[in-house]
């Protein structure tokens, strides 16, 4: 059996290495770094992909929701709900700007942020909701356009986990998630479900004027050479890290449909064991590409299992571990405890398995008879 690993780069690069080397080698010969033909091309076969007018490629994904921010014209003392549960880039940049981030509980089914919070965390100063397709499951979209519609708010998608999903929406129409809202983010962190080698992101918009905004944004705030109309930032994916996006992008529904795979036969193997609860697809299937195949684990000493998988050699995750709201920097008084109940919860009981598109099926049994083990004992 292959050695187990959280994610396999890789046999991923060996899948694709020549195609690769090739086009770095050509980034290499033409020196074009930045802003060369290997960029545009991916930000349009991007634009292709995800059926979005604008991708406007950037340095990562934390960049990325920081600038959506910035294009929508956001001002101090405005108010930003997001989730609770889910990983810190997500406030941080809220916070950065001078908004007011704030948190609210998710859903126990989906772990994603719960219409119903959102609803009630609403106040005259509210702005923007930032939903997290958090594990790659698309959040509750359609109740979430309809709260923004019905109180005037942007949508922000923080798609980082969840590109390549796909919402159906009233009408049935398909749209891939990160051009449902306003605006869409995401990263290509080399663990994420497309991701580069080194640092990389891109913002998605259908709206013209957005667009053209956000471009000189991520480019210092420069609109013509020289003139800086704004306060921009730089933040750039650079050519040699398009070049492998482009080319694993080709493959980005085959890695999502291997992910589908395992997360079925990891919930087959798990099936009515009564202290695991595992991931629910709350829609279609199209709609979670299992960014992370996370359980929960119920009655059992969910820290225990980690270091007894440890022991077995098979890496786990904890995502996440503590409570956005209870973390120093994210504090506030108007947070009480009873408002986050489903999140304290899902703390302590979560734990991610082994998740990415080389697994086998050996790899996968032996996985879970290794939790299973320790939850029978
Ligand atoms: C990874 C991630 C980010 C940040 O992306 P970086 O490219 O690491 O800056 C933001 N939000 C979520 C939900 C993520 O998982």
């Amino acid at each position: 059996m292959r050695k187990i690993q959280m994610v396999d780069l890789q046999s991923q690069y060996a899948f694709i290495r020549e195609q690769v080397e090739a086009g770095m080698q050509e980034v290499l010969s033409s020196a074009q770094f930045i802003n060369g033909p290997a960029v545009k091309s991916f930000q349009s076969n991007l634009e292709a992909y995800l059926v979005v007018k604008h991708v406007i490629p950037c340095a990562n994904g934390t960049d990325a929701l920081q600038v959506a921010m910035m294009g929508l014209g956001l001002q101090p003392g405005d108010e930003v709900i997001t989730a609770d549960f889910t990983f810190a880039a997500t406030v941080e940049v809220i916070a950065l700007l001078g908004l007011t981030p704030v948190l609210v509980d998710v859903d126990p089914v989906s772990f994603n942020i719960s219409p119903q919070a959102i609803e009630k965390a609403i106040t005259p100063k509210t702005k923007a909701i930032v939903p997290v397709h958090l594990f790659g499951q698309v959040a509750d979209m359609y109740a979430i356009m309809a709260i923004a519609k019905k109180h005037n708010l942007y949508v922000i998608e923080d798609n980082a986990q969840g590109i390549g999903a796909t919402h159906t929406d009233r009408e049935g129409n398909k749209i891939k998630t990160g051009g449902i809202g306003n605006v869409g983010s995401t990263s290509f962190f080399p663990s994420k479900n497309l991701g580069c080698y080194g640092d990389g992101g891109a913002i998605f918009t259908n709206d013209d004027e957005l667009a053209h905004s956000l471009r000189g944004i991520v480019n210092h705030g420069m609109y013509e050479r020289y003139h800086h109309d704004v306060v921009g930032v730089n933040s750039r994916l650079d050519s040699l890290q398009a070049v492998v996006l482009d080319e694993k992008l080709k493959l980005l529904d085959y890695y999502n449909e291997r992910r589908k795979w395992a997360a079925i036969r990891y919930t087959q193997l798990f099936a009515g064991h009564d202290k695991i609860i595992t991931p629910k697809v709350v829609r279609d299937c199209q709609s979670h590409v299992f960014h992370q195949y996370t359980l929960r684990v119920i009655d059992a000493n969910r820290d225990e299992l980690v270091k007894h998988l440890q022991q077995k050699g098979i890496p786990c995750g904890v995502y996440y571990p503590i409570p956005l709201h209870a973390q120093k920097a994210y504090r506030s008084d108007r947070y009480k405890e009873d408002d986050f109940t489903v999140t304290n919860q899902l703390v302590k009981e979560v734990i991610s398995l082994p998740m990415h598109s080389e697994l086998d099926d050996e790899q996968i049994q032996s996985i879970v008879q290794a939790v299973l083990a320790f939850l029978d004992k």
